[in-house]
């Protein structure tokens, strides 16, 4: 089959989305034709791994010519609250790691390169709810700023090179494996260990900031869908927006409760509320549900059985299983 002649580079592997993403391309391609890359040194467990700094382009070049891969998953980034601590760091690593994997992808005719773009483009000056694919995007802070540089500079090299690159808006995710990288939406990973943990949780967003949010699987889904869809499908090179669900802190909080009634949470908005502030509370994704058939899975009330049950399992917690969720068989593995 064509999908075991491809050979994969992800960077930043280690990762949130990294390190399911690893898993599931090495589900579905093999493992010998997913390479994880990470600028840490090869962490325990992890086989078919290169240390690597994005933003050494020769290396980087090195690694897709003597692997030779095919396809690049170019996931290394400074994400949102970091960004804002770490200016002209944010936007190096961000913009000209991008740059990079283009010219790479352009000079050594890579098949496909998937890079994520972020809700983050968005600002003040775009609707709040139902946010559209083409609605102004005034980008507030240098993550943001980056992403949306970054969705013309993939939008450019497809137009003017040919390189088959797409990208997702990902909303903030939620997972139960990788801890998130200092993101603005973290509070929604860190509420469940929490509330598993010491019953309380204070949150630095208000109660009602209500915000884009997709559960982990979604987003691998949305990832692996678009990349196998067929490139005449495609009218977007800049990125697809793409929704999920859409909630606010006191929302979550209560479907915690439903299963942990006693679970206490206070609310101190900090500087990543004036972030999420300027971000849409839901997202328009028609586009890509037209173009290459998008559908999210999980709601609010699914994520947290879900959420709650494997973080019981993973933290060894003696509580019983909160409730029972259908099977997601999500992806035609291969055997
Ligand atoms: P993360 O911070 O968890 O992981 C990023 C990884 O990149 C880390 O493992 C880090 O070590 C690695 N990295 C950093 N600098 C590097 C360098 N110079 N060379 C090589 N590797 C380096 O981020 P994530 O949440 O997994 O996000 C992955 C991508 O998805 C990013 O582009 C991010 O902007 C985007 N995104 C994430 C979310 C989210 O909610 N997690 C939402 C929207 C978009």
């Amino acid at each position: 089959m064509s999908m075991q002649k491809e050979k994969i580079l992800i960077t930043g592997a280690c990762g949130q989305i990294g390190t399911e993403l690893t898993r599931e391309l090495r589900l579905l391609y093999g493992q010998d034709h997913v390479v994880a890359a990470d600028i840490h040194i090869r962490p325990p467990g992890i086989s078919n791994y290169v240390q690597l700094d994005v933003l050494q382009e020769e290396m980087l070049d090195l690694v897709v010519k003597e692997c030779g891969i095919t396809q690049i998953y170019h996931l290394a980034a400074m994400l949102s609250a970091k960004g804002e601590k770490n200016l002209e760091a944010a936007w190096n690593l961000n913009v000209h790691s991008l740059l990079s994997v283009l010219k790479i992808a352009g000079k050594r005719s890579l098949s496909k390169v998937f890079w994520p773009s972020s809700i983050a483009v968005f600002g003040t000056g775009s609707p709040q709810y139902n946010c559209p694919q083409q609605a102004p995007t005034e980008p507030k802070t240098v993550y943001g700023i980056s992403k949306r540089a970054g969705e013309y500079w993939c939008n450019y090299y497809h137009e003017k090179f040919g390189v088959d690159v797409r990208s997702l808006r990902y909303p903030g995710l939620i997972s139960y494996t990788a801890q998130p990288g200092g993101g603005t939406t973290d509070y929604a990973v860190d509420i469940y260990h929490h509330a598993l943990t010491s019953g309380e949780y204070t949150c630095y967003l208000a109660e009602d900031r209500c915000l884009p949010m997709m559960y982990m699987q979604d987003a691998l889904r949305a990832t692996i869908e678009l990349m196998e869809a067929p490139a005449e499908r495609l009218s977007v090179r800049t990125s697809y927006n793409l929704a999920g669900l859409s909630f606010a802190p006191c929302d979550l909080a209560a479907s915690i409760k439903k299963h942990m009634p006693g679970f206490k949470v206070a609310y101190e908005p900090d500087f990543r509320d004036t972030i999420a502030a300027g971000w849409p509370a839901s997202i328009d994704d028609e586009q890509s549900r037209q173009d290459w058939g998008w559908k999210p899975y999980f709601n609010l009330a699914s994520m947290t059985a879900d959420m709650l049950n494997q973080l019981v399992v993973q933290k060894g917690i003696a509580l019983p299983v909160v409730a029972e969720i259908p099977a997601y068989e999500f992806f035609p593995h291969e055997s």
